[in-house]
């Protein structure tokens, strides 16, 4: 087999490095010069979540590091096949909120749209790990009552495109339901999350910029990054067309122990993504799933900080510190308030 270089990297289309994506732990370990960490309780884990790692994502962690943040964010473990008390398959009671069709509406004013559940990387702390994405995503045959209950609610100014990854979508696809959503009149805002530049910055292509640019809604991308070194000169600089185009960048990240969990690096990633045009918008607590127990950072821990960081950092480099309790209308600010403490 010819190595790949970062030439034919160049050449090859993003559908193309997404087929070539690493799909089995040892081949990662070897390209990282790390054989010898294999351990086949690896490869039981990730029969119970799919391994899934971008040649470009490999291509941005340190060889012979183990540790590496970007590796441990992505390397399953055997700690993911052991059963943790309070951590469940469906933490944020997704199936209960479903309301059929891909549809999401957990929040006023928004809908959260599952659109896919394909991602181009598969990280081992997602709490949609044991989603049942089949049942749940839109489907094409799905999108004309979607959008029938869509433009039933005038209540609905925001859609926020999620999956999954909604930019493993081809152009095509996005492009007819961003048509569609234009249509509605009282839609005013359009949220893209997605990961996919992060680990894939050529699917940030010329033709996917110009649809985002001609939605007619507001628009905004919510990127995320969980540590400095995800930001890559390739992905800022296929950002930097969205940012000429008005389109508004802020990301999310999930606090992980062993990943993002001291103060100087959350301040180097604020600074770092305020310097490639992001915004911090979230600091998630890990949501309790099962099999991410070990990335968990105790709440008193992540409060405290937050704090430090808020001590080093202007106010909008701050990202809000926030954890998702099922049956509340918005994301949670931490420390939780007295009456949102369990009794
Ligand atoms: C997180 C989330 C949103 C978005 O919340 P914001 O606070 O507006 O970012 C919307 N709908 C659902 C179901 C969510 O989980
Ligand atoms: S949904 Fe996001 S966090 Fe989960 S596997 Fe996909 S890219 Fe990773």
């Amino acid at each position: 087999m010819i190595p790949l270089s970062a030439s034919t990297l160049k050449t090859e289309s993003w559908q193309q490095q997404l087929a070539g994506a690493f799909s089995r732990v040892e081949d990662l370990l070897a390209y990282l010069e790390l054989e010898g960490h294999f351990e086949p309780a690896m490869k039981a884990a990730s029969r119970s979540f799919g391994f899934r790692v971008t040649r470009f994502f490999a291509s941005l962690m340190e060889k012979g590091n183990i540790g590496d943040p970007l590796l441990r964010q992505v390397l399953p473990l055997g700690a993911e096949l052991q059963d943790v008390p309070g951590f469940s398959r469906d933490p944020l009671a997704d199936r209960a909120a479903h309301e059929g069709n891909g549809l999401l509406h957990k929040y006023h004013g928004r809908v959260l749209l599952i659109t896919t559940g394909a991602c181009a990387i598969n990280c081992r702390y997602c709490f949609r790990r044991h989603f049942p994405y089949v049942d749940y995503q839109a489907s094409p045959g799905q999108w004309q009552s979607l959008l029938r209950q869509l433009q039933q609610d005038a209540g609905i100014s925001e859609v926020i495109l999620s999956g999954g990854d909604p930019l493993i979508l081809g152009n095509a696809r996005l492009g007819r339901l961003l048509g569609q959503l234009r249509q509605i009149p009282h839609l005013k805002r359009l949220r893209i999350h997605s990961r996919l530049p992060v680990v894939l910055p050529d699917r940030l292509e010329a033709g996917l910029v110009e649809l985002l640019e001609r939605t007619g809604l507001s628009t905004s991308l919510v990127l995320h990054i969980n540590h400095p070194a995800e930001i890559s000169r390739e992905l800022v600089d296929a950002l930097a067309p969205l940012r000429r185009g008005g389109i508004v960048l802020l990301n999310q990240a999930v606090l992980l122990a062993g990943v993002n969990d001291t103060t100087d690096t959350q301040i180097h990633l604020a600074e770092a993504l305020f310097q490639a045009g992001i915004l911090p918008y979230y600091l998630h607590q890990l949501d309790r799933v099962q099999g991410a127990a070990h990335f968990a950072v105790q709440d008193a821990t992540a409060v405290a900080l937050h704090r430090s960081m808020q001590a080093r950092l202007p106010g909008y480099l701050l990202p809000r510190l926030v954890r998702e309790i099922p049956g509340t209308t918005s994301k949670q600010p931490l420390p939780l308030s007295q009456n949102e403490q369990p009794m």
